[in-house]
């Protein structure tokens, strides 16, 4: 059989020609296209800035889109960066860390932990709305005011002697539950344990800080009653403790039976509100006397870790 050889006419090798240039210039046309994209991203911009993955990654995680292409006009910013990398940071505060650290002079962790408990605020000065849904955990103090409506459920009238000097008083039911095994334990070591004030309702507060304004003016009610609904004792979780011997609040902290609470009360769900040297946290002077039930849990928690009631919602239960 005769061998047919290809032959092919002058127009087919055009068309071959240029199929052939024109897939490489397609193909050409897409790498390069590719690659003007990547750089147009805003990882890719970020990088050329000096932001590494990882810092880009960050940076990712707190802001969006519009944000992070407000960073393109600056340098590298790794004030930013430290504040996200600090584990505390919480984002939404970030502008307060900023003056903070401008009108006090700090560092970065100082600023972090001042605003995120409320400390660059003055008293009163910006309420924050109480997180009823914490039950036993609630917070109360100078930034967190409770309602006016307020009353604790489950109050219980003490009228048995025995454990208080005064008048009795109320307070919520698990609470003294939880004081009346620790009383027992008390009084099997040694120590007769005296309450002398529990439950404090808004109500009377709001007279008592009203008639020290009318009479002293607000910075005077302020400094010296507290303005009606900052205090703990108007949760109904709250008591005084002072013991047999030891009954003023001279006496009571040099007392063996404060030493005693000290070391004991976190097993029964209580602890020591307002500590020594916590006080530009907790805005009270140390009161040894004053416990707070918050259950064991907790109160073994924030009593390991030498913590307030402030530091514990702030870093361990925000987490
Ligand atoms: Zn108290």
């Amino acid at each position: 059989m005769k061998k047919k050889r290809l032959k092919l006419k002058k127009p087919v090798w055009f068309i071959l020609i240029f199929i052939i240039f024109g897939t490489i210039a397609i193909i050409s046309y897409n790498k390069i296209h590719a690659k003007y994209e990547a750089e147009n991203t805003i990882e890719y911009k970020l990088s050329e800035i000096g932001y590494t993955d990882k810092e880009i990654n960050t940076l990712k995680k707190y802001y969006n889109e519009a944000e992070l292409k407000s960073l393109l006009d600056k340098k590298k910013d790794e004030n930013l960066l430290e504040f996200m990398n600090n584990e505390h940071y919480i984002h939404s505060n970030y502008n307060r860390y900023l003056t903070f650290m401008e009108e006090n002079r700090t560092d970065i962790e100082t600023a972090i932990e001042y605003v995120n408990l409320n400390l660059d605020y003055e008293y009163y000065e910006a309420p924050v709305k109480v997180d009823y849904d914490l039950k036993n955990e609630i917070l109360v103090n100078k930034y967190y005011l409770l309602d006016s409506d307020f009353v604790p459920d489950d109050l219980i009238d003490v009228t048995n002697k025995k454990y208080f000097y005064g008048d009795g008083f109320k307070v919520k039911k698990e609470v003294w539950d939880a004081y009346l095994n620790m009383w027992n334990d008390a009084d099997a070591q040694g120590f007769y344990l005296i309450v002398n004030f529990a439950y404090y309702p808004y109500s009377e507060h709001e007279k008592a800080y009203n008639k020290a304004k009318d009479n002293n003016g607000t910075v005077y009610a302020d400094n010296n009653v507290g303005r009606p609904g900052s205090d703990e004792h108007t949760t109904g979780l709250a008591l005084d403790i002072f013991a047999k011997g030891a009954l003023t609040t001279v006496t009571f902290p040099e007392s063996d039976a404060y030493k005693w609470l000290k070391e004991n009360a976190h097993k029964y769900g209580f602890i020591e509100r307002y500590p020594k040297g916590k006080e530009y946290i907790t805005g009270q002077s140390a009161e040894s006397w004053h416990y707070r039930y918050v259950g064991i849990d907790t109160a073994t928690f924030i009593y390991e870790n030498n913590l307030t009631l402030e530091e514990y919602l702030t870093y361990y239960k925000s987490k």
